[in-house]
């Protein structure tokens, strides 16, 4: 039976040190002539569709304006994401290299990705910071604007590859912000808490994850991720 780890990307497994904020503001520029309150916007668990919809709404343009042009606004960024983005401005957090290579070299855990980021979004960080190829599934941005939704999405394209069910606490959500331990709670997954980036720990706490580490180079941190109980 294996068990599904699903990590989040934004300051779970890297950062790209504000390079994707800039570019998400440069494209909301480009297509709305405004980027909004986007100064002080806290990007934290959020999916990029609803990081577009909130910083326009708190421009004044209604929903119905913005959801058309979506497309256009992701084209923009992915492609100054792209031109941003070198091994040198996106750095893997901690822990992150010797946990996946740890899980990757067992047989018992299926590796995966639940991050707010639209697909494309989140490959061209994962290529930046040396991580491309290295999930074989994922649930994103681009499937749910509501990432309390990702997770059956997640295990829908776990079932189909890998031929197995990943009900209740087998399926071991992993994310930096509050968010990410909701949606681990909506989708009935177990949640791993990470406090390695901009959330403080006592505001994941706060959550009550089943699991609540400093970062993934926590000595504690691997058998946290293969031994969750369920
Ligand atoms: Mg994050």
């Amino acid at each position: 039976m294996l068990r599904l780890i699903l990590f989040d990307v934004d300051g779970t497994l890297l950062s790209t040190d504000g390079q994707a904020g800039r570019a998400i503001g440069v494209a909301l520029r480009e297509t709305f002539g405004t980027a909004g309150p986007i100064a002080g916007y806290s990007f934290a668990g959020k999916t990029d569709p609803q990081i577009v919809f909130e910083l326009m709404a708190r421009a004044g343009l209604p929903r119905s304006d913005v959801a058309p042009r979506l497309p256009e606004v992701f084209e923009r960024y992915c492609a100054r994401l792209a031109a941003a983005l070198d091994p040198g401005n996106t750095r893997l957090m901690p822990g992150v290299r010797e946990v996946l290579a740890t899980l990757a070299g067992r047989g018992d855990i299926a590796l995966g990705l639940l991050t707010g980021n639209i697909r494309p979004g989140a490959e061209i960080k994962l290529a930046a910071a040396g991580l491309a190829g290295r999930f074989a599934v994922g649930a994103f941005g681009s499937d749910e604007e509501d990432r309390n939704r990702l997770v059956p999405v997640a295990r829908a394209r776990a079932r189909e590859l890998w031929g197995e069910e990943f009900p209740g606490t087998r399926t071991v959500v992993v994310g930096d912000a509050q968010a990410d331990i909701r949606c681990a709670r909506a989708g009935g997954a177990w949640s791993v808490a990470v406090a390695s980036s901009k959330t403080p720990k006592a505001e994941l706490a706060a959550l009550a994850p089943d699991v609540l580490l400093d970062s993934l180079a926590s000595p504690e941190a691997l058998t946290a991720l293969v031994a969750a109980d369920g």
